[in-house]
């Protein structure tokens, strides 16, 4: 299993992307910005977007994808997300007014883009690979995902605070290798972090003292502009850890 980071900003600007992972050639885990990088050829090859939750840095460009290669593909694209997240989807994006149900254009004989209902907990196979949604606790309905291979495990909080069901949920995983966390603020935005519902360091912090595994870390979602005063609260917040910062362009086998 192949998981590349197309996107892993909290925001865009020069190099900068939003939320996006292509996992092996096929399968997204969310859709931001950082899907715009990929080629045409690439992103036929997808068939699957699985989405944590419906803020728009996770699902910029599912409308845009669906529409640029609809056409060349054979299938629906399949977009896997909770009922509460299709809702949204449904009621504020392929509304016909922001943009075209996708779902009810049909590509020859079929729609280009149908949806899957997750549900936590409740794993889906493709193939050898394993998706499974786990608790996550943010301002709208969202989810994180455990991969698995086989070989192992990375978990992918999505946008979350603090949450005891989701470290109940990791300390369950016997070969994790990797995690990575989001953390949105610098500590200076404790209140803002609370408010919306993300991560600021010293909250990780405390959150991870019920992490019991031992997997490395690494952070996701940083605010452009706070990015080294983040990291840097992070090294003096956290202990028992060493997190690293996730990077554009980071490749992980497992
Ligand atoms: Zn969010
Ligand atoms: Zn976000």
């Amino acid at each position: 299993m192949k998981l590349r980071i197309l996107g892993c900003s909290g925001g865009i600007g020069g190099n900068l992307r939003t939320t996006s992972m292509l996992l092996d050639d096929d399968v997204l885990i969310d859709a931001g910005t950082g899907v715009g990088d990929l080629s045409l050829t690439e992103m036929i090859r997808i068939d699957h977007v699985f989405v944590t939750h419906s803020h728009l840095d996770h699902i910029a460009s599912i409308p845009l994808m669906v529409d640029s290669v609809g056409f060349m593909r054979d299938t629906p694209l399949t977009v896997h997300a909770t009922a509460e997240t299709i809702a949204i989807l449904k009621q504020h994006v392929f509304n016909w007014k922001i943009w075209p149900d996708f779902s009810e254009i049909m590509n020859e004989q079929q729609p280009c883009m149908r949806y899957e209902p997750l549900e936590l907990g409740k794993t889906v196979a493709l193939g050898g690979r394993r998706i499974t949604p786990l608790p996550a606790n943010h301002v709208v309905p969202a989810v994180g995902f455990h991969l698995e291979s086989g070989a192992g495990s990375l978990v992918f909080t999505g946008d979350t605070s603090t949450c005891e069901a989701l470290w109940d949920a990791v300390n369950r995983i016997d070969d994790l290798r990797y995690l990575i966390v989001e953390t949105a603020f610098s500590n200076v935005e404790l209140e803002l972090a609370v408010r919306s519902k993300h991560f600021c360091p010293s909250l990780l912090a405390k959150d991870l003292l019920r992490l019991k595994r031992d997997p490395q870390i690494f952070i996701t979602h940083l605010k452009p502009g706070e990015v080294e005063l983040t990291m840097r609260e992070i090294g003096e917040c956290v202990s028992g850890f060493i997190p690293k910062m996730l990077q554009n362009g980071q490749i992980f086998e497992f």
